[in-house]
């Protein structure tokens, strides 16, 4: 495996993307801590990987609650190489106008504090562990860290807002810590919404088709989750990455070379 003797910690773990790169990070020889707000989740992950995987419950919101996730992760493997910064909220392509100001008021703190606070709070408290071991930090990012309409206003500003914490915190932590991000397009998840806005409970594919997503990519299929893992091994990767820090992988499929007049110029190859 490519991260043998390396510890990750992941936030939001418990489903989707972070249970796909806890899994990856197992077969690539990792030990993996999550930090996760459900409790069911990180029961879930606990006995599904029988005491090989270190779950927390908590939300990244919290100071103290990143604090103890980066705590637990070294008490109990002995160091950090590796933050993942991936729990998040989505929202449901909230537009402006059809959004009401107290909505996006109350979305926007809730939002905010979980996508951009919780990437913040997560990366300070790993900080000083991965300036031991020379480590590395990778972000979820999105389609909508670079482009409209993968989200309403709150989301896609979220997301771009990753995109300057990536930079500033690759300046910063240069020479010892990698800083880098990672933007998948749509994928099957639980990723939900704000209960500012009502969507708690509303899972992506309520509103978005696997096959409206794969209409849209240059690639023409519907990724799952898996499929998304391998530049976060690249980045992680101490072998296979000594050089890049400060980028964005754009994993998505294509949609940066999408052609005005079609999706993709090679159809009838
Ligand atoms: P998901 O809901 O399956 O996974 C996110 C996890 O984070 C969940 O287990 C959730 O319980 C947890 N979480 C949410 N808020 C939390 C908090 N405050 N504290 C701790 N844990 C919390 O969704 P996903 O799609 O796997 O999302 C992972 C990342 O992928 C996110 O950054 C998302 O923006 C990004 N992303 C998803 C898609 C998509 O189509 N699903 C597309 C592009 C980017």
């Amino acid at each position: 495996g490519w991260l043998q003797n390396e510890v990750a910690l992941i936030t939001g773990g418990g489903s989707g993307l972070g249970l796909a790169l806890v899994e990856r990070f197992l077969q690539e020889g990792a030990s993996v801590a999550v930090l996760e707000r459900s409790a069911e989740k990180c029961a879930d992950l606990e006995q599904k990987f029988a005491g090989k995987v270190l779950a927390i419950q908590g939300d990244v919101c919290s100071a103290a609650d990143n604090q103890k996730a980066v705590a637990a992760t070294v008490a109990r493997f002995g160091k950090l190489d590796c933050f993942i910064g991936n729990a998040a909220v989505w929202d449901h392509g909230a537009r402006l106008i059809n959004t009401s100001i107290e909505q996006l008021d109350t979305g926007f703190d809730e939002l905010f504090a979980i996508n951009v606070k919780g990437y913040l709070l997560g990366a300070k408290a790993a900080a000083a562990e991965l300036v031991k071991s020379c480590g590395s930090m990778i972000f979820t990012l999105s389609n909508s860290a670079f482009y409209a309409e993968g989200g309403g206003p709150l989301y896609t500003a979220s997301k771009h807002a990753a995109v300057g914490l990536i930079r500033e915190l690759a300046f910063e932590l240069a020479p010892k810590v990698r800083v880098n991000g990672v933007g998948p397009c749509g994928m099957k998840t639980d990723l939900r919404g704000p209960q500012a806005l009502g969507q708690q409970d509303t899972r992506i594919m309520d509103s978005r088709s696997p096959d409206a997503i794969k209409a849209i990519l240059p690639l023409q299929f519907f990724p799952e989750p898996e499929e998304f893992t391998g530049p976060f091994v690249l980045l992680a990767s101490r072998q296979n990455n000594q050089t890049l820090t400060g980028v964005m992988i754009n994993a998505d499929a294509g949609l940066g070379i999408r052609g005005i007049r079609n999706v993709a110029g090679g159809l009838e190859l």
